[in-house]
């Protein structure tokens, strides 16, 4: 990549859980605006991978770097500054208020947006109102914001939490299997969704519906072992006879 569109470079990075290193000098640049896939068998370090990049798991060695042609260093920053900064993770399991509503919900989102003190101010203002309302028009739930998202539908609660982390306006999203028990119908939807989203932001996604990361046109990366195993188009990486080898197991 071009130095200056580079909005994320991991560098060498190395992970250790006592002595075992699930990332093993892994590198990977991404460029603004880019939606990219991180596909590999169970254990080859993928969700090890995006929480470096949170800073929820600190880097035995190598470097993680940020923002226009990264150039921030944020290999030991803590994972609220990393979060400030731009960089947005959303888990597997949703973090939504089954109690609240889905305004509700979107509402708190907005507001730790703000920081601690504007977040105390209890009226939103209209601007924010308005943002709202585009964000949950987006995520196709405009209709249900006065429902309690714990009625919600397994995609749905997806979605509201996807919304809840671009009201905070990070410059890259961080999703792990955003279509895992999704239905078809919902998986396609999810598929619009991160078309739209990555018309403003860059999203590195876990996956492994390799269906689903057949239907972009996106670069994949596949990790085994630790380790970077290739990059590039799904077509490309299919026809590598060491992907399909690690994913059968030998
Ligand atoms: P993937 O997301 O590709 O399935 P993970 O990143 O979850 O892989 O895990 C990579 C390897 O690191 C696995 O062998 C896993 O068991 C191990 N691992 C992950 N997290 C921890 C942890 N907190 N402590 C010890 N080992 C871990």
């Amino acid at each position: 990549e071009p130095t200056e569109s580079v909005i994320l470079r991991c560098e060498d990075v190395t992970v250790e859980f006592d002595g075992f290193k699930a990332v093993r000098g892994m590198n990977l640049a991404l460029a603004r605006g880019e939606l990219r896939f991180l596909i590999g068998p169970n254990g080859a370090g993928k969700t090890t991978l995006l929480d470096v990049i949170c800073g929820k798991t600190k880097p035995a060695a190598g470097k993680v770097l940020f923002g226009a042609s990264a150039a921030i260093d944020i290999t030991r920053m803590k994972e609220h500054r990393i979060a400030e900064l731009g960089i947005g993770r959303k888990f597997q399991t949703p973090s939504i208020f089954a109690s609240l509503t889905v305004y509700e919900n979107a509402e708190l989102a907005m507001k730790q947006k703000r920081g601690v003190f504007a977040a105390m101010r209890a009226r939103l203002r209209p601007e924010e109102r308005d943002r709202i309302a585009a964000q949950l028009e987006m995520i196709g739930l405009a209709d249900k914001a006065r429902l309690r998202a714990g009625g919600l539908s397994h995609g749905e609660k997806q979605w509201l939490e996807i919304g809840m982390m671009l009201l905070q306006e990070p410059e890259i999203l961080l999703l792990d299997e955003p279509v895992a028990g999704m239905t078809d119908d919902e998986t396609a939807r999810t598929g619009e969704l991160l078309r739209e989203i990555r018309k403003t932001r860059s999203v590195i996604v876990v996956e492994h519906d390799m269906e689903f990361v057949r239907t972009f046109a996106s670069k994949v990366t596949v990790m085994h072992e630790g380790r970077l195993l290739t990059e590039g188009a799904m077509d490309e990486v299919q026809r590598d006879g060491r992907v399909a080898e690690v994913y059968l197991g030998k």
